[in-house]
């Protein structure tokens, strides 16, 4: 079997490689276990150090992996030089903030010493996603590496070419050869690696179903999982909000990425008294919006990822607007082998519409008009998915309330869109996953928290 990269720009493919066979497979996640039997007793300081380096050959080979991305999966060049800079920050992060992370704890008892050590487990297995090919494998490998953990990455079938070229930087940077690994196989082989008793716990950022799929299995065998899924993200409008500046924020959140980023904001709940002039100024943002040639630097919008999760989302698009959506922007396939969509603004939208209940993974916003601000949290609490959440009022107070107490999500802000940052940790609640990336509780979720008592 063949892993076959395709540019969504304009059909043609890029360059197909074999998946491994049973046999090369096992012989890399047993590769990684010896070179982890080492890297676990590595100094602190030697893997910040690696850390750095790795931070510097990101941003040296910037350019290079923006174009990648935007032949690969279409992101548009100006937004994959923010994706590598971000890469690098959070290579640095843990660089400098790993080893107070993962300092002994003392905690006092009667035995003549107790405390809390950090221990790492061993080989963590990534399934990563298509939409940021770079930044989800260094959110997770980043804080793996520097808790002394190995990794073997299975990547999405559309981005061969970021996959391998993660594990040359890795490798490019000084670290041990085998610490981290590329393994070029299809989703019908995640099975396999996750029964290898070499492999002890599993992450995994995508949809649902994958989620679902890879922990019943993990559970089968009693690993552990941290699982990143799908959102459909509700931003708030209030009637106290400064319009102008939500507008903005709301369709630069949406349009992130070409619409294809789990904490985009999905559905736009706006209260009646401004729902008119909140929708107009959406639609003018929107419309503004350049949608062209991902490897044009004045590009905004690029095509999505694939044809068929075009086609998906106009599917959902069209079910939509015979339930009784109306749409006033885009909504209409280009012409061409591409798979680009544009900017689409869908109003009228009710319960039951698939833009109101599943996630539209693409530059399609929902707007629902709620009667008042209770109302408003109903709806965005009224969803499978808990990711992100966002409140725009100038009462900053009512919204830090909202955000803190009311809002059924993982990460919940005010006046701002919604983004992840190394500092603070990132996860979702309900149908979008458990367990946290990034921050101090990102770097414990595969350690073993050690408890050593002297009596
Ligand atoms: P996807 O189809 O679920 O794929 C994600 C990864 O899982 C890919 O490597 C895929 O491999 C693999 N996979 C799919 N089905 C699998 C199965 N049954 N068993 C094992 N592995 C399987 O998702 P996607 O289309 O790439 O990404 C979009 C989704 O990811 C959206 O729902 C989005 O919201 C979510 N996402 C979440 C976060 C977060 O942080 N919460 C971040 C980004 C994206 P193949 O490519 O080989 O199928």
């Amino acid at each position: 079997m063949n892993i076959t990269s395709v540019n969504p720009a304009n059909g043609k493919t890029i360059k197909s490689y074999p998946t491994h066979t049973p046999n090369e497979l096992n012989n890399k996640i047993t590769q990684t276990h010896q070179a982890w039997l080492q890297w676990r007793n590595s100094e602190p300081l030697h893997r910040a150090q690696l850390l750095h380096e790795l931070a510097a050959t990101l941003i040296k080979r910037k350019d290079e992996l923006a174009e990648l991305m935007a032949l690969e999966m279409g992101k548009p060049i100006k937004q994959g030089a923010a994706e590598i800079d971000k890469c690098a920050a959070v290579c640095t992060y843990y660089a400098d903030n790993a080893e107070s992370f993962l300092k002994d704890q003392p905690i006092e008892t009667e035995a003549q010493k107790s405390f809390v050590t950090f221990n790492p487990i061993g080989v963590v297995l990534a399934v990563m996603p298509w939409n940021f090919p770079f930044w989800q494998v260094f959110r997770f490998l980043a804080p793996a590496l520097a808790a002394g953990n190995c990794g073997v990455l299975k990547h999405a079938s559309n981005v061969p070419g970021c996959a391998l070229i993660i594990e040359d930087m890795v490798r490019e940077a000084g670290f041990p050869a085998d610490v981290f690994k590329t393994l070029l196989v299809g989703s019908d082989q995640v099975e396999a690696i996750i029964e290898n008793p070499l492999v002890k716990a599993v992450t995994l950022t995508g949809s649902t179903n994958a989620g679902i799929k890879v922990a019943q299995k993990a559970g089968s065998v009693l690993k552990k999982t941290v699982l990143e899924l799908g959102g459909s993200d509700a931003y708030i409008i209030l009637e106290d909000a400064d319009l102008e500046m939500a507008a903005t924020a709301c369709t630069d959140s949406r349009l992130i990425n070409s619409g294809q980023s789990c904490i985009a904001a999905k559905r736009f709940i706006v209260v009646e008294p401004v729902a008119e002039k909140f929708t107009q100024l959406m639609l003018e943002k929107m419309k503004a919006k350049r949608m062209g040639d991902p490897l044009n630097a004045d590009t905004e919008v690029g095509p999505q990822a694939r044809v068929d999760l075009r086609d998906e989302l106009h599917e959902q698009v069209q079910q939509s607007i015979k339930a009784g959506a109306q749409c006033i922007l885009g909504g209409e396939i280009p012409e061409g082998e591409n798979a680009f969509y544009p900017p689409t603004i869908l109003t009228k939208v009710k319960k039951g519409m698939p833009a109101h209940d599943d996630e539209l993974f693409g530059p399609v916003a929902a707007i629902i008009i709620a009667k008042d601000e209770a109302d408003a949290i109903n709806i965005a609490n009224d969803s499978v998915f808990g990711l992100g959440g966002a409140v725009f009022t100038q009462d900053v107070a009512r919204g830090e309330h909202i955000a803190a107490s009311q809002l059924e999500a993982g990460s919940c802000f005010v006046n701002s869109l919604v983004k992840s940052d190394p500092r603070l940790p990132f996860g979702g609640i309900k149908q979008s996953g458990y367990g946290r990336e990034l921050g101090m509780f990102g770097i414990h979720e595969f350690v073993n928290i050690k408890t050593v008592y002297v009596k």
